[in-house]
């Protein structure tokens, strides 16, 4: 770096971007934020950072930034002052809640605000305002992990670490395009250095990630749920069991058992489309290796059958006594820097610290802890995502806040999703950049972003990791932990029942290590400082373990069911929740690439990440290409029983079979999420995005 683009000072931080939760420092000059290299002795990322993580700092200053509250007048967002902003919102709400009921307010976070923010609010949601129709947009990427883990093994929680990867005989890498989505992790894969180390990569989809596999097993569109339950069958049929194992530690062998004679290896080889004796080597691996890891994101958890499909994995390590052990164990790779973070706080699927909403018991403490009446402690679990947009449709959600996030991108069915946000008598979204839904809010609160404002993310590996403020918020924008905070005292006496006291984000944190002692994930060990000192530190962290836990789940913690011991869970495959017909013949998977993020409203004006991802394409089978009669670079349409897309670049590429084809769901410009349908998993409401009846459309066939 020549001298004057050094730096004034290096602030240590965390990446605001993926779930991986690298180190990294900000280098501000004069103010502003000019560098980001990564930390060389973080545990997680050693120094390097990916491409988002090296031009992070470039996002501050994007023209996309919302530098002040707004408020729409006359169709148009102008400029206003905080207290107008915050007076008209809280008059709304008030009204909206005096004719309708509290509940006729629905809220979805985020997993991009830091833990301090989203603690705070979801409190201020649920037991300020006295609404529980609030989730999160991790709904749409890691619920069916939640709610996996719940079911098998009675509490959230990933059970692994990074180091895993390193110690692992085989590793499962199942509908996880690691490479694209997880770049840094490669180097812990890569770190394995064990001489019968086998990578074996399950996905429809031939990606960077498989091009690294010892194996690569091209399954066919979702029916990896049959593939698990299959392997299952013939673990049990061989007798590849850890017997031991499975009497000491778990629940359901001989329903399962029973239940798993409808998965023989003939008919999951139909099914999968993988053949017998490829399906017998695959079960073996569980038995004949030391150390077996499953890891999966989205390919797993975006399904109509995500939460039964994550227990089916998790039953094969459950079998084979593959759990809390170095190198063994079923782990979800989450996919926002803190969707962890958002999951452990809860409000959303539970309540802080994994309670759940149905123990009593676990309430009152609750209540107790942070000095509450019990009464205003939600019961049950109010609607998930699509519920909440469900209930909008039917005029029973009259108002929504939407903080950091963009479903007019993200989100399915997006003509359907338009018209039914349009009844909404208020929207009022928080965020940091003028995003597609901020374009139609009613309201928008200006909040600072990543490097502007402090607290901890916690990654995919219950890593809590601070994130230190660098610069200033831009312009006239707070940070998030400010805005409900000063927001909440538009409300008669609930500022001070819930937050008594507060000015910083550290405020929140005494409360949530005192919320989570005693749980399965417990802060109450770390500080800020051993944050900094350690490179992140794994939940759970207390007196006994000062220096965190690697994994879940071994000898000295057991399961959090009634009798300790992990359910062997029975689920059944299902045919695809849209088939194909003859008006749409082939399935769209959607996904992402490296170089950008989510719906772009960070990354969108980032000169090097566009140069190199600057639009979406299509990828198509030589044999689909050949019909249509479209070349790599040519433009082509794809349509649904919903909507279509028009002029998509096209690759041919043989990394898709014929009949599917897959297309990045970042931009707006190519919204894909416009043919998306939908159908959700029933246990965790997750979107099944991954598979979409399409046609396929080209100048030459129209
Ligand atoms: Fe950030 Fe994830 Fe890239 Fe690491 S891998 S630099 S956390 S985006």
């Amino acid at each position: 770096i020549s001298d004057e683009k050094k730096p004034d000072k290096w602030v240590f931080s965390t990446c605001g971007y993926c779930g991986v939760g690298c180190g990294l420092y900000i280098g501000v000059k004069d103010g502003k934020a000019i560098h980001t290299k990564g930390n060389p002795k973080h545990n997680v990322n050693m120094g390097t950072l990916c491409p988002k993580g090296l031009s992070e700092h470039d996002m501050l200053n994007s023209p996309d930034r919302i530098t002040s509250p707004l408020i729409k007048k006359e169709g148009v967002l102008s400029a206003s002052s905080w207290d107008e902003t915050y007076t008209k919102v809280a008059d709304e709400f008030k009204r909206i809640s005096k004719e309708h009921g509290a509940k006729a307010i629905g809220v979805i976070g985020t997993g991009q605000l830091l833990t301090e923010e989203f603690y705070t609010l979801g409190k201020f949601v649920q037991l300020g305002l006295g609404t529980n129709n609030y989730d999160g947009n991790t709904t749409l990427c890691m619920a069916s992990a939640v709610m996996g883990y719940k079911q098998s093994l009675g509490s959230d929680g990933p059970v692994g670490s990074y180091e895993d990867f390193t110690h692992a005989d085989t590793i499962f890498l199942i509908g996880a395009n690691i490479a694209d989505n997880h770049p840094i992790l490669t180097l812990h894969l890569n770190k394995n250095k064990k001489p019968n180390k086998k990578v074996i990569v399950i996905d429809p989809r031939a990606s960077k990630t498989s091009q690294m596999a010892d194996l690569f097993v091209p399954i066919k569109p979702r029916t990896d749920l049959a593939l698990y339950n299959g392997l299952a069958y013939i673990i049990m049929e061989q007798g590849w069991e850890d017997e031991g194992y499975v009497k000491a530690n778990t629940n359901g062998y001989k329903e399962l058992k029973k239940h798993l004679q409808n998965y023989p290896p003939q008919e999951v080889s139909n099914i999968t489309g993988i053949d017998v004796k490829t399906l017998y080597e695959l079960a073996r691996e569980f038995s004949a290796q030391d150390a077996v890891l499953s890891a999966w994101t989205m390919g797993v958890n975006q399904s109509f059958m995500g939460t039964d499909t994550v227990s089916a994995i998790i039953n094969l390590h459950l079998l084979t006594g593959q759990i809390g052990r170095e190198g063994a164990g079923p782990f979800s790779i989450t996919g926002q820097c803190n969707a962890m973070g958002t999951r452990e706080t809860g409000f959303t699927s539970s309540l802080p610290g994994y309670r759940n909403f149905g123990d009593e018991a676990a309430l009152q403490e609750y209540a107790a802890l942070v000095n509450v009446p019990e009464e205003i402690i939600p019961r049950e679990r109010g609607y998930k995502y699509a519920e909440i947009i469900d209930a909008i449709d039917r005029g029973e959600i009259k108002a929504l806040w939407i903080v950091a996030t963009n479903p007019l991108v993200s989100f399915v069915n997006q003509e359907k999703l338009r018209s039914t946000l349009a009844k909404l008598d208020l929207l009022v979204v928080q965020d940091a950049f003028m995003s597609d839904t901020a374009e139609i809010a009613d309201i928008v609160f200006s909040a600072a972003t990543w490097g502007e404002k402090e607290g901890v993310y916690t990654n995919s590996e219950r890593r809590c990791n601070r994130a230190n403020k660098a610069v200033e918020p831009l312009g006239d924008s707070k940070s998030d932990f400010d805005i409900i905070l000063e927001f909440s005292k538009q409300f008669d006496g609930v500022n001070e029942m819930l937050f008594n006291g507060w000015e910083k984000p550290i405020d929140a944190f005494n409360e949530w290590k005192k919320v989570s002692k005693g749980q399965l994930c417990d802060y109450s060990g770390i500080t800020y400082e051993l944050l900094e000192q350690e490179g992140g530190i794994q939940w759970p962290c207390n007196e006994e373990r000062p220096l965190g836990t690697k994994r879940l789940y071994s000898a000295d913690i057991a399961f959090t069911t009634k009798d300790a011991k992990a359910n062997l869970i029975c689920a059944d495959w299902f045919p695809m929740a849209e088939p194909i017909s003859p008006a749409f013949p082939a399935l769209l998977n959607t996904g992402r690439t490296v170089e950008q993020w989510h719906t772009r409203t960070k990354t969108r004006s980032i000169d090097i990440l566009n140069d190199l991802a600057p639009e979406a394409w299509v990828d198509i089978n030589p044999e689909d290409a050949d019909v249509l009669k479209v070349k790599s670079g040519d433009r082509m349409a794809v349509s649904s029983a919903r909507g279509r897309v028009e002029d998509v670049v096209v690759r041919v590429t043989q990394s898709v079979r014929a009949g599917n084809i897959f297309i990045p769901f970042h931009f707006n410009t190519e919204l894909v999420n416009t043919l998306t349908n939908d159908s959700f998993c029933p246990k965790s409401g997750e979107p099944n995005f991954k598979q979409t009846a399409i046609q396929l459309h080209s100048a030459e066939v129209p």
